[in-house]
Parts: C-alpha cells; sequence; structure tokens
C-alpha cells in the first residue's frame, strides 16, 4: 500500500500473539533479567554471527529451569555464575537448570547463530559523491557491504540468546566488533572504540531497560552530522560518503520535529542519544529501534526529490516511537493502538507543525476517505483486534486520538497522556491502563468512547466529516464546491473560477484536477500549466492520457520543472506524442538520475534505446547501464524498475535474467513476488521460454532449484 509518498510496507506486522505463549512460564516473573551484556561479531562471508551474551538475572521464586529463547544457535560454552553448567537447547530455546539459591545471578552464554532472518548482510552500491544529480559513468563495483538487524516481527533471538517477549525489558549493552574501516551504530551511547586485531570493536551504553524487538545494530560504510535538540540531546544523521549533499534535504526538519515532539508530548526525550541510519534494501519505511533508528535509504534524496518524497513523517512517525512503544511498551498485540496508532497520530502533529494546518487536515481526509470507504464495503476492523491491517492500527489508530482530544480538550488530553507516560515509563501498558490515565484528568466516563473508537468495526464517518468541517475552512469549503459538481459537469470557465479564485490550498487543487482533469477544455489546462505552483501543474502533467497538439509547448514547458516525477511524467508522454522531437527531449534530461529508485535515468535509458538513430554510437552503453542496474548491489526499487524496463522492451540477456532468478530469493517478499511472477511471464512467451532454457546451463545449483520451483505449477 502506498500513500503518497509514504510507503506502507515500512511498517510491521504485529504476530505478538505467538511471543507471549513462548515465554508464559517467565511472566509471573519467578525470574527477572535485569542487564545484558553482549559481544557479538558478525561476519560478513559466511553470514554468521559470533557472540557471548552475559546476563544479570534476579531469581526471585523457585523455579525447575530458565529459559532463554535462541532460534539456530549452537553454544560453545555456558556458564552460571562463572562456572561451567549443563545446558538444554531445542534450536528454538536455551534452558538451565536454575539455581537454588534466590537472588542475583550471572549468565554467560558463548554462541554462534546462523541467522535465516532479523539479520541482513546486503551488498552495497558505493555512489561517487556528485556534485548535482547525474548519472555516474560507472556503475559497476566498487560496492560495500552493510550488516543490519529487524527486530519487530522477526526476533532478535536470531542473533542474540534473548527473551522474545516483550513483557521482560533489560538494560542491553553491546560491543560489536567489525571490519576496520566500517562504521557500527547500535542502541545506547558508545562509550569506547578499540583495536583489536585489525578489526573495530564497538562499545555501546544504553542507560535504561527496553524490550529485546527493540535492540539492533548496523554495520556499514557511514558518515554522520551530529545535532543537537533544543533541550541539549545529541541527535546523530548517518549517511553514505557518497551522499554528503543529499543529508540536508534528506533530514530537514529533524531538529524541529524533535524539539516539537518534546514540547508537545510534555516529558523529555527518554534516552540518552538518538541517531538515524539509512540502510540498504531494509524491509519497511523505518524501524524505531531504541535511540537508533533504521530507515530505508529510498529515503535519502536530494532537494528537487523533496516535493515528491521525503522522510519528514517517517522522520517523525519513528521519533514518537520511542516514547510510544519504546519507553511504555504493550503486553500484547491487542494493545498495538497504544504504539502505531499514537506514532502516526503524533507523527502528523509534527508535520502540522512544519507543513501547516491545510497538509494536516488534508491527509487526515484522505486517510478518512480510505477508512470510510473500507467499512462502507465490509473491510472494518476494531482497534483492539491483535491482527487488525496497518490501516486500522495506523491511520484509525491516529483518527482515534484526535477525535478523544476533541472530546476531553486539548488541555486534558495533554495532561492525560503526561501522567500517562511518567506512570508507566519503562514499563509495559494496556489500553484500560491508558484509558483510566484520561478519565483521571478529564473526570470523563470513556465507556463510549472506548466502544466506538477502539471496539467497534466501523468507522464513524459523520462525526469525522462534522469535525474536519468545523476544524477547517478550506475543507468546508472544499466540501461545498464537490456537492455542485455532479458527474456530467464540464469544468467550464466559470466553475473553475468558483475553484481558482477562493483560497483553497493547493493540495485540493490538485485532488479536483486528479477528479475533473478529464473535463477541462485544453485551453484552461493550458491556462493552468501556465499559472499555477508546481505540484498543481505536476496534477494536470499526470492526468492527460496523451498530449493533444494544443498543449505541446506548455508540456514542453514542463520537461525541467524541479520535480523527478514531473520530468519521468512528461519525459514519456511528450517522447510519446511527438515521434519527431524525440532526440531534443532526451537531449533535454541526459544524465538526470531523478527519485531514489533512478525513476528518471531508467525511463530515460530505455526511451534512448528505442529510438534507434538517437546517439548510435553510444547505445550500447545505454544498454549495458540499464542492464548494470539489475545487479544485486543496487538497491531492489532500482533493479524492479530496471527489470520492467528491460522485459517491456524484450532486452533481458543473460545477465540481467540471472539477477532475475537471483531475485526470486530476495528478503523483502514484495521483490521476490514482483520478480517470480516476471518469470513466468517470460517463461509463457517461446523466444522467453527458449531463453530460460539456454540459461539453466549457465546457473548454479541453487538458481536452478530457484528458477525450477518458480516455475513449478
Ligand atoms: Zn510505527
Amino acid at each position: 500500500m502506498n500513500f503518497e509518498n509514504r510507503l506502507r510496507m515500512r511498517y510491521l506486522f504485529p504476530v505478538f500473539l505467538l511471543l507471549s505463549l513462548l515465554c508464559s512460564s517467565q511472566r509471573q516473573k519467578s525470574v527477572d533479567f535485569i542487564k545484558a551484556d553482549a559481544n557479538i561479531t558478525p561476519s560478513f562471508s559466511d553470514k554468521m554471527v559470533k557472540g557471548r551474551a552475559t546476563y544479570e538475572f534476579d531469581l526471585v521464586s523457585r523455579m525447575d529451569s530458565i529459559f532463554l529463547d535462541a532460534a539456530n544457535m549452537t553454544f560453545e560454552r555456558v556458564e552460571l555464575n562463572g562456572r561451567k553448567i549443563k545446558y538444554s537447547n531445542s534450536n528454538q530455546r536455551i534452558g538451565i537448570k536454575a539455581p537454588r539459591k534466590l537472588g542475583n545471578h550471572q549468565l554467560s552464554l558463548s554462541y554462534t547463530a546462523k541467522p535465516k532472518q532479523t539479520v541482513y548482510f546486503i551488498d552495497v552500491h558505493d555512489e561517487a559523491d556528485q556534485s548535482e544529480n547525474v548519472a555516474s559513468n560507472s556503475f559497476s563495483p566498487p560496492y560495500s557491504h552493510q550488516v543490519w538487524t529487524q527486530g519487530q516481527g522477526k526476533y532478535t533471538s536470531h542473533w542474540l540468546p534473548s527473551i522474545d517477549d516483550m513483557n521482560d525489558k533489560i538494560e542491553f549493552d553491546f560491543t560489536i566488533t567489525a571490519d576496520k574501516g566500517y562504521t557500527v551504530i547500535s542502541n545506547g551511547r558508545l562509550t569506547d572504540k578499540t583495536m583489536d586485531n585489525g578489526s573495530g570493536k564497538w562499545h555501546f551504553d544504553m542507560n535504561h531497560p527496553m524490550s529485546s524487538y527493540l535492540a539492533a545494530f548496523v554495520i556499514g560504510n557511514f558518515d554522520k552530522k551530529v545535532i543537537q535538540s533544543s533541550s541539549g540531546v545529541p541527535i546523530e544523521l548517518y549517511y553514505a560518503p557518497g551522499d554528503s549533499l543529499k543529508m540536508e534535504p534528506t533530514y530537514r526538519y529533524t531538529q524541529e520535529l524533535f524539539d516539537f515532539l518534546e514540547e508537545e508530548i510534555g516529558i523529555p526525550y527518554p534516552w540518552q542519544n538518538y541517531k538515524q541510519v539509512p540502510v540498504q534494501d531494509f524491509l519497511y519505511a523505518g524501524m524505531e529501534n531504541t535511540s537508533c533508528t533504521v530507515f530505508s535509504n529510498q529515503y535519502v534524496i536530494d532537494s528537487i526529490a523533496f516535493v515528491d518524497k521525503n522522510y519528514v513523517n517517517v522522520n517523525a512517525h519513528e521519533l514518537a516511537h520511542q516514547w510510544f512503544g519504546n519507553m511504555v511498551t504493550e503486553v500484547s498485540g491487542k494493545h498495538h493502538w497504544l504504539h502505531e496508532g499514537f506514532a502516526t497520530y503524533y507523527a502528523y502533529l509534527a508535520e502540522k507543525e512544519v507543513f501547516g494546518e491545510d497538509h494536516f487536515y488534508w491527509k487526515l481526509y484522505q486517510t478518512a476517505k480510505t477508512l470510510h470507504n473500507l467499512s462502507e464495503n465490509e473491510g472494518g476492523e476494531a482497534l483492539t483486534d491483535p491482527n487488525a491491517n496497518s490501516l486500522t492500527f495506523y491511520e484509525k489508530g491516529a483518527w482515534a486520538l484526535a477525535m478523544l482530544r476533541e472530546e476531553i480538550g486539548e488541555v486534558a488530553f495533554k495532561k492525560g497522556i503526561k501522567a500517562y507516560l511518567e506512570k508507566y515509563a519503562f514499563r509495559n501498558v494496556t489500553i484500560a491502563n491508558f484509558l483510566a490515565e484520561m478519565e483521571k484528568v478529564s473526570g470523563l466516563d470513556l465507556t463510549d468512547y472506548r466502544e466506538k473508537w477502539l471496539e467497534s468495526e466501523e468507522f464513524p464517518w459523520q462525526e469525522v466529516k462534522a469535525h474536519l468541517k468545523k476544524a477547517n475552512k478550506p475543507l468546508k469549503l472544499f466540501f461545498e464546491i464537490k456537492n455542485t459538481v455532479t458527474d456530467t459537469t464540464i469544468m467550464d470557465e466559470q466553475k473553475l473560477a468558483l475553484l481558482w479564485e477562493n483560497e483553497i490550498p493547493e493540495e485540493f487543487k490538485r485532488q479536483f484536477i486528479f477528479i475533473y482533469g478529464n473535463r477541462i477544455p485544453d485551453s484552461n489546462l493550458s491556462e493552468i500549466i501556465a499559472n499555477t505552483p508546481l505540484r498543481i501543474r505536476q496534477a494536470v502533467a499526470l492526468t492527460v492520457p496523451k498530449v493533444p497538439k494544443e498543449l505541446q509547448s506548455d508540456f514542453e514547458s514542463m520537461l525541467t520543472d524541479q520535480s523527478y516525477l514531473t520530468q519521468e511524467t512528461v519525459l514519456f508522454k511528450l517522447w510519446d506524442a511527438f515521434p519527431k522531437n524525440r532526440a531534443a527531449y532526451l537531449d533535454q534530461l541526459d544524465g538526470v538520475v531523478g527519485l531514489p529508485n533512478k525513476n528518471v535515468r531508467l525511463l530515460w535509458l530505455t526511451l534512448a534505446l528505442l529510438s534507434q538513430d538517437y546517439e548510435p554510437e553510444r547505445q550500447k552503453s545505454f544498454y549495458d547501464e540499464l542492464n548494470g542496474y539489475t545487479a544485486s548491489h543496487f538497491n531492489f526499487e532500482v533493479r524492479q524498475l530496471a527489470f520492467q524496463y528491460l522485459h517491456q522492451i524484450r532486452a533481458l540477456n543473460d545477465v540481467s535474467l540471472r539477477n532475475l532468478v537471483q531475485a526470486c530469493n530476495h528478503h523483502i517478499w514484495q521483490f521476490k513476488k514482483s520478480s517470480r511472477k516476471l518469470i513466468r511471464k517470460i517463461n509463457a512467451l517461446q523466444d522467453g521460454k527458449n531463453q530460460l532454457l539456454a540459461l539453466r546451463e549457465k546457473l548454479s545449483e541453487k538458481e536452478r532449484k530457484t528458477l525450477k520451483n518458480v516455475l513449478s505449477p
């Protein structure tokens, strides 16, 4: 799912039911794990993790055995209070006999793990530092490595013997070893960095306990810039060395967002420092590991890309989780609203701070419309349903908070949030805990609210609409104009004037063009292109299916608009409509890369290859470049687009086909799925079938197996 520039897949899938079953014996807290010191050495060459974890725990009451989750690990040595002991290993958990003496003990485990998930070893193409967004001539290696982790939904016990249950909060201090030259980033404050046999040992210190799904590390080639919040919290912003010029647009407004959230939430940021790290082929848009957010490098953008795609919302969302989710953590998936609804809502508030009210209400209106449609078609879900989809947890969850604020008033709302966070700091919470605090501060009975907003599957659309109309004047106008336009109305001069001359914000006008664009006469479209800001013109570019002669020069004027989405759209539509001018259009955008998925460059290469008399001496290098982007060290969105274009022009060769076979096992399921689908499509064509047959000889055993598996009915 994709809300404009927000990738939906960023978010985790709540599968916590299972978790609470796993460690139920320890839920009664007969044993309390307090602190972990873990030495971790990941190895890129054999994709293994070697480690030694030392836990301090309190035995509160007598029990037979103590367990830790440990997936597919071998243990070299296990010690209790410094003495070697026996253990059982089920490949899911390691168990030891509990000591007889109550009180404080120390458990040390030396182990090796070969993680099938949770730890990801990635090849990364190193872009040369670009003075501007221009395609580099060398698209082949050098490339470097990244190792990163994703705990939530994937289980930290795949690389660290630990407790997957969110209800056990532990203070984790990590020491991580990596090859010289690489940077290590993990939870907490870097206290020391030492050299050992040519490797770097990085020591991190956390001040407070957290659930194990929030433990994380990243190893890679990074530079950083350190800024500070107004309250003095150090904020480290990481970036690949080649992306120094993208640092500012990528992290734009970070300090504003941070300061705003501290002020709005009413209690200081709970951790000792904050870091953000962009990594390649990340599973979601971002993950709020405690004090160490990891996000997709698809959000690393330049200034031009900012209008079409930016990190601001994800930035604020993951930061809000540092309070909602990390400091106070749900007891189980039934209370997931307390994480995602809150992070989404506070991210919207933070965006309102930098982008203004109209942007805020427009976004809320968009999500309300989606939720309303879903609810009308019997797709509505209760927020207390642990299996609800992300739209429910995130967007309905945000709406539930917006309406709670409306119901009890801003003063009580803020007071309640503060009281709730203070009371449950570094502990686990339920929805009932939260509502009790809100009832206390407001003096209101929230039973009806709970039923309507949290337990009902319906989305209260009428109430929401009334709220929007009351809160935002332009939205009220928008609804009024919408009512005057029927399905058959031609958007003539007079109707357009109504739309253009009042104070409707940009986003609303865009929406009108998306809905009614095909009913606006060309002469008026021409005026719109000439006289409106970039994002409204862009809507025209996206809406017009084929450029008529009358709009040719208007479209040509948009070819150099400062938006990669506009450039991509306009280049294709002009190239398609006016074959005689193809060379001129291509010349204008030669070298432009575009968004992080290289949208402009990949289209440009494809069109250049299709325009056979265009730069004949460069045709081979165009092809090599496009084909080269299918390699595994490019990020998956670039590869996905390159595969599609190459298939469309029937130009996949053995190299790119082999890359496609490899992509069929990619850890990002959407990419894996699209790659598998494309292989089947190719196999359905006679030429493609022959090509795949011939390719089989050149594949490794594993690749052959993959191909067979993909093609088996
Ligand atoms: Zn989230």
